[in-house]
């Protein structure tokens, strides 16, 4: 059944402890060592929505933990009742806000940033909500280790070069550039996100780019 409201998304969060982690303020500083109890690097997504992805991702790379993170709590529901249907030991979700991202990673905790199709906020006086908006990006680089990368996909032209500009005026490395994922040597090992099929389906292109934080 459809989850609709938001209580009682809330209310099922609550009980999926397994897969959303309750205060994850505790691990901070100690995902590998208390949390997923291995020495493996730690990659994060930002607005997880569903979940497919990750979900995807942890089963294909087994060495690596994912954390997902997303604030909307009925899509989070979702991806709570995907992962116990295909969730792996090595991911987990937090239902919480980009913004605090800080409170629960210490500095340079983690190895990569998934950034897949934010929403693109088109109007200029909105430009400070978009996820890479630099006052975002120092929040990324408070816990991404050096030479740690964010990879980011999204279908919106304008995003994607405001991006590329932000990275670049922030002293990110680019790299990976494409502006069709689908017809670029990243296809093969590109895992598709729900909102990235939908625009598949509508041919539209996939634009990507690696930002290397270099320290
Ligand atoms: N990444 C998924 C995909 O590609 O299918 C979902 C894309 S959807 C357009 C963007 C998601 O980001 C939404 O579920 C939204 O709630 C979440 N989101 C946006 N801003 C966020 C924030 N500041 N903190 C946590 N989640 C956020």
């Amino acid at each position: 059944a459809r989850i609709r409201g938001t209580q009682k998304a809330l209310e099922l969060l609550a009980q999926m402890t397994t897969w959303i982690v309750d205060e994850p303020e505790r691990y901070r500083g100690q995902w590998r060592t208390s949390f997923f109890q291995n020495d493996h690097p730690l990659h994060i997504e930002l607005g997880t929505g569903r979940g497919g992805f990750l979900l995807a991702l942890a089963q294909r790379e087994k060495e690596t933990n994912f954390i997902g993170i997303e604030r909307f709590a009925p899509v989070l529901a979702k991806a709570a009742k995907h992962a116990e249907e295909t969730g792996a030991p090595n991911v987990a979700f937090l239902h919480e806000d980009v913004t605090r991202l800080p409170a629960f990673f210490s500095v340079g905790e983690v190895d990569r940033i998934y950034i897949n199709f934010v929403d693109p906020w088109p109007k200029k006086r909105h430009a400070k909500r978009r996820l890479t908006h630099t006052n975002y990006l120092r929040l990324y680089k408070q816990i991404l280790r050096e030479g740690g990368s964010i990879v980011l996909k999204t279908d919106n032209e304008q995003l994607f070069e405001f991006s590329l500009n932000e990275f670049a005026e922030n002293r990110f490395q680019l790299r990976g550039i494409t502006f069709d994922l689908h017809h670029s040597e990243f296809a093969a090992g590109n895992v598709i996100t729900e909102y990235e099929r939908r625009f598949i389906e509508q041919g539209k292109q996939i634009y990507r780019c690696e930002a290397i934080w270099e320290g």
